[in-house]
Parts: structure tokens; sequence; C-alpha cells
């Protein structure tokens, strides 16, 4: 089952924790011609998409595009014939305004699908290790919009136009099980006040789940009298449920979810977008928000390689290098003769991906690393193939044992534009990350110069090189990571977060 034109597809993003998007939901996403999406979607879902994007979310906490402005988008691209998807948080159909968008299709007579998604009150609930309902304790759940006040968000629950909520709130004290609420953080003292006059026990378990399956997850629980008390001293805000009910005190002993050691924290990747998600991911499993902000780009050059079986061995210094490389020879039995060196384990695991272990990796990932490395392999004929603008630590050192060398330049970097949000966050980021003199070089320009940097993020490099070129523009870096690979780089950076 595929996705279709002129279709709209209401698809739940889940609450949070990419992994619980559904199979669908990815897979009409990956078709969509366009995605009109909201603001809390989760981290990387909307990466790499082939589609426009859209958003239709919450400006900055502020304004929301108007919903009259949603329905015209959706119906303005799916009479064009396009494949549209609607992406909302947790499920379209839970406060999510979807009924709303499908009743919209279903009245202008276009075909809708809905993908349902995991909702934050329960998955919140369950990464808070709260089951919602459990035997014996709790035999029924509601879920029930805390948003009472008028100048809220509009885009989910109640008309914001009523001025007063229409919950029957006595009522709702006297249901038999578990009261989910969504959007109450700021209404916190009225719902508990309301419920307990309403008859339930001020001593009631209560919790509150706040950023619930991100990796930076926080969870308040008190008696039901007192969360939002505890709450607000805690400073917990959107988006956050609260849980009410005697299986919030569950939360003690099923708690499994830890927060991530860089929770809390946000890192800018100025990586060339194409070698950017591993790092990024990397981070964002560690709690980290991470907004990409590539100053530079993978251009690939046209090139005349030779032969690689006319040489004793053969240099890759950068992933990027070894998928060009292949590019080029197609066929993994072309590099059959010589030995293989490659800078480090990254790159070892990009020639693993085409089905190649490397002879040589060194101790240390960087050219000198590399020379050490080679001291004692005899080498006569020696391809290099690389960036346009490497070092020349490795072919001089060759060159000085006596051993013939071509340099083959397969890809350069080039300056890529930084739109001024991705510039903004960058700056802003408690942690700038570089992963080459090239990407300083590159972001430096982009974001006007060294002096935008001084007061903002601490600066992470990989290694040597790169602190180099930060100092050259005058910069000190506050990290630099023992191992020069992308994984070193991240434990050097979660080891700073912890004194900092
Ligand atoms: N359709 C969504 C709900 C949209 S209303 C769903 O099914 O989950 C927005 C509210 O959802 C927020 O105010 C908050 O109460 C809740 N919410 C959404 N994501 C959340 C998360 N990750 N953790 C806690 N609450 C969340």
């Amino acid at each position: 089952m595929s996705a279709r034109p002129g279709t709209v597809y209401l698809v739940g993003a889940g609450p949070g924790d990419p992994g619980l998007m559904t199979v669908r939901g990815r897979e009409v996403l990956g078709a969509a011609d366009v995605v009109l999406h909201d603001r809390l979607i989760p981290d990387g879902v909307l990466d790499g998409l082939p589609g426009d994007l859209i958003d239709v979310g919450k400006i900055g906490g502020g304004d929301q595009v108007p919903q009259e402005e949603t329905h015209r988008l959706l119906l303005e691209h799916a009479r064009a014939g396009r494949c549209v998807v609607r992406l909302k948080g947790g499920d379209p159909f839970v406060f999510g305004r979807g009924g709303e968008e499908a009743q919209l299709c279903a009245r202008e007579g276009i075909p809708f699908e809905v993908v349902p998604g995991v909702t934050a009150g329960v998955a919140a609930s369950a990464y808070a290790g709260i089951p919602v309902t459990q035997r014996n304790v709790a035999s029924a759940v509601a879920f029930v919009t805390g948003h009472t006040h008028p100048a809220s968000p509009a885009g989910a629950g109640e008309d914001p136009a009523k001025p007063e909520t229409t919950i029957d709130w006595p009522a709702l004290a006297m249901f038999p099980g578990t009261l989910v609420f969504y959007m109450g953080v700021r209404r916190l003292d009225r719902i508990s006040e309301q419920l307990v006059a309403g008859g339930r026990p001020a001593q009631e378990p209560a919790a509150i789940i706040q950023r619930g399956t991100f990796a930076d997850q926080r969870v308040v629980t008190a008696p039901l009298a007192e969360l939002a008390t505890r709450a607000q001293e805690a400073g917990i805000r959107a988006p956050a449920i609260t849980v009410v009910g005697p299986v919030a005190a569950l939360h003690d002993e099923l708690a499994w979810f830890a927060a991530g050691p860089l929770a809390g924290r946000s890192v800018a990747v100025t990586r060339a977008r194409a070698q950017a998600s591993g790092l990024t991911a990397r981070l964002r499993a560690l709690g980290a928000t991470v907004t990409e902000a590539p100053a530079i780009a993978i251009e690939p050059l046209p090139v005349d390689l030779p032969d690689p079986r006319d040489y004793d061995l053969l240099v890759l210094t950068s992933p990027n290098g070894v998928h060009r490389l292949f590019d080029l020879v197609r066929d993994a039995r072309t590099l059959a003769g010589p030995r293989i060196a490659v800078i480090g384990p990254g790159t070892a695991r990009a020639l693993r991906q085409h089905g190649v272990e490397a002879d040589i990796v060194p101790f240390r990932a960087v050219g000198e690393g590399l020379v050490e490395a080679l001291a004692e392999v005899p080498v006569e004929r020696a391809l290099i193939a690389r960036a346009q603008e490497a070092r020349d630590v490795v072919p001089d050192a060759l060159r000085d044992r006596g051993a013939h060398v071509d340099d083959v330049a397969l890809y350069r970097t080039v300056a890529e534009p930084l739109d001024a949000a991705a510039r903004d966050a960058a700056l802003g980021a408690d942690y700038a990350t570089f992963t080459s003199a090239s990407s300083v070089r590159f972001f430096l320009e982009a974001v006007g110069g060294h002096e935008a940097l001084r007061e903002g993020p601490r600066l992470a490099s990989i290694g040597p090189i790169t602190s180099a070129a930060l100092r050259d523009h005058g910069l000190e870096p506050h990290v630099e990571a023992t191992e020069h690979t992308p994984d070193g780089l991240v434990a050097a950076v979660v080891a700073d977060a912890a004194l900092t």
C-alpha cells in the first residue's frame, strides 16, 4: 500500500522519541510531495525528506498559523494533485484537530487516510513508568484537555474562542479511573483544586511529565493537592501531561527511562549535511537538542582515476573519499591489488560498507598517525585519493621515503549558505562542534567572523588540526577530542558537559 497523489494523509508523528513513529507514517512521509507539519515533531523525522516542508505550527511559543490557513493549504495542495501529509505530534485525532481536517476533506471530496500515532498521554506515562491502567488499580482512563485559558495556543483541544472550559469538573472528579490531562501546565493549580473540590482525595498520587519520551524527559510526582507547587518549583513547562490516579505511584517502582548525559544541552553540528547525520543521531540519542548548521558542502570533482592495480598502496583519508571512489570504480575487485591504508576508524567503516577491509588503520586518526603506521610498510607506488584541500603530511612523508606518489582529488568542499534560523540556533547553542579545519573556516565565514562566536557556544574540536584552525581565527577551543573521530568528539562533549 503506497501513497496516492491528490490525497491527504493525517499522520501522527508520535510523542517525541523518533523510534515511536509508525512504519506507515514513515512510508507516506517518504512519498509525500508536501508535508504540512506542527512544531512539536520528533527530532530528525523531517530530515532528508524529498517533499516540500511547510511549518503550520506554533511560531516561537506565540501565534499559530490559523486553522483556516492550514485548511486552505491542505485543499490547495491536494487539489493540485499532490500527495499531502499533514504531520501532527502524537496522534492526529487526540487533541490534534485532525478530526476537523478529516471533515474538511470529506466535505470537499478529497480522499484522505488517517495514520494513528502514539499519543503523549499513553507514551509519556509509559516512559515515566506509569501504566495508565492496571489490574485492580485503574480499570479506566480518561484523556482530558486542561486547556482552559482563552489566550492559550490554539491548534489542539477545546475551541480557544470559548472563554471557559466546558469540562464538567464534578463529573470528572467522580471518574472511576486514571485522569490524563493534556495542555494543562499553566492551569495545574485550578485542575487540582477542582478535582479535590469534586471529591478526589488531596493525597491521591499524581505526576507531571515534561517532554515525555524525549531524551530530556522530566517527571515530578506529588500528592494531587501539592502537584502544582512541586511542578512550579521544578520549573516544569509545556509540553507536559499530568496523570492523576493511584497508578502515578508506580513511577517510583517502574521508572526505567533515564535522561541522557546531554539532556538539556543544545549542540550545533557544522559538518556538511551529507556527513552530519551520524554525529547528529549520536548526540540526540544522548539527549542533546541538535541544530544542523552546515556551512559546507561536498562537491564531487571530475577525475581521471589511475588504475589502482598499478600501485602497492592506496590511501583513503575520509568517508567521503571512500564513497566517491566507489562511484568511480564500482567493482571492489579493482582494489584487490594494493594494500589499503585509511586515516581512521570512520574511513575504515565506510570502506567496510563497500565490502573491503582496510589493511592499515592508525592508532591516532590524523595524517601524522598514518605516517607512523606506515613506517614499517614497504611502499613503492602510492595512490592517495582524497579531498582537494587536504594536508600534505602523508604524500610528503611517502615521497621523502623515495616512493612515487600520485595524488588525486576526488571531491572538494564548498561554502553552503546558512539560513538565518540555523545561524541563530548555532550561535545560541551550548556547544558548537567542528570536525575539520574547513568546517571551521566555512562556518566562520557564514556567521560573519569569529566575533559572533566569542560569547557564544563552547567550541568543541575533533582534534589538533581543527583546533589549530580555530586558533588561527583567534578562538580557543574549550573541548578537544582525544580520539579524533565523531565518537571521540561526542565523548569529549559529554565529559565537558558533566563538568560545566
Ligand atoms: N495530538 C497530540 C496532542 C496534541 S495537544 C497527542 O496525541 O499526543 C498538545 C499537548 O500534548 C501538549 O500540551 C502536552 O500536554 C501533550 N504532549 C505532546 N507531546 C508531549 C510529550 N512529548 N510529553 C508530554 N506531553 C506531551
